[in-house]
């Protein structure tokens, strides 16, 4: 699944190749992702010139001039910058026609992706409303970890997954930030010290970081979208060596999520 930082090495990737191109025409092959498909898109769109590629958590938000285009990548979901004459693939749902030849492809084998449309700020619209700061911006650090989890008794690998706490924080990057931070997952949220939480702020900024610098490897082939995520320190590594300790890592589950720890290194 695209985390956040395979939707932002996406948004790198877009802008330069979208920004001041006018849209033609879109075609949508299927009524529904997620959501449906919304109807207008093909009458409103055309005309207008993409300004800017942003991103809020998981979602991408194409700057259309009148409005935005909000796109979430879901479980399988990939955007390509193509020419009009690639013929579509069974996966291919949805293509927005620029000028110059060229077209944006949505390719989503599982459907569990998102496309909407707003003429308001995008920010109050209700699939971004409730998203919490972005981890990489400086809104984010311990003090506000320390006192927005103050009554939280949920385990602090859920409470940094959730989405209203931080922006787009998916089970490997709180696995492997909780690992770097020596703070066990399943601590209650309101028991972390305020240098707990800087020092979690600190480690899931870096985890996220070094993962885009990295350039997270995430393919699309003809009917499935690749994704290799980098070598990691405890996520998918349970009852494997420690790289620190070399003890034995445990394997738990959390809110349903395979959750990797060290016994030894976190407390
Ligand atoms: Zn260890």
């Amino acid at each position: 699944m695209p985390e956040l930082p395979e939707v932002e090495l996406t948004r790198r990737r877009l802008e330069p190749e979208l920004v001041g191109k006018m849209i033609e025409r879109v075609e949508a092959r299927v009524p529904k992702l997620r959501l449906p498909i919304p109807a207008e898109l093909a009458e409103v769109l055309p005309g207008q010139t993409i300004r800017s590629v942003g991103r809020r958590g998981k979602y991408l938000l194409f700057d259309c001039e009148t409005g935005w285009l909000i796109v979430h990548l879901g479980m399988t979901g990939f955007l390509r910058f193509l020419p009009q004459a690639a013929p579509p693939g069974k996966h291919d749902h949805l293509d927005i026609c620029l000028e110059g030849g060229s077209l944006l492809r949505f390719h989503d084998p599982r459907k569990f992706g998102t496309v909407a449309w707003t003429t308001d700020d995008p920010a109050k619209h209700p699939l971004l409303a409730g998203i919490g700061p972005e981890p990489l911006t400086p809104a984010f650090d311990g003090a506000y970890l320390f006192r927005v989890s103050r009554s939280r008794r949920v385990a602090v690998k859920q409470f940094i997954m959730d989405g209203a706490t931080v922006a787009g924080v998916g089970n490997i990057y709180a696995n492997e930030a909780l690992f770097r931070a020596g703070i066990r997952p399943d601590r209650p949220a309101a028991a972390l010290t305020l240098t707990e939480c800087g020092e979690l702020a600190r480690t899931i900024r870096a985890v996220l970081e070094e993962s885009i610098d990295q350039g997270s490897t995430y393919r699309v082939a003809e009917a499935t979208v690749a994704y290799h995520p980098l070598a990691f320190a405890v996520y998918g590594r349970g009852k494997e060596r420690c790289t620190r300790c070399n003890g034995s890592l445990e394997e738990i589950r959390l809110g349903n999520r395979s959750t990797v720890f060290c016994p030894r290194c976190q407390r």
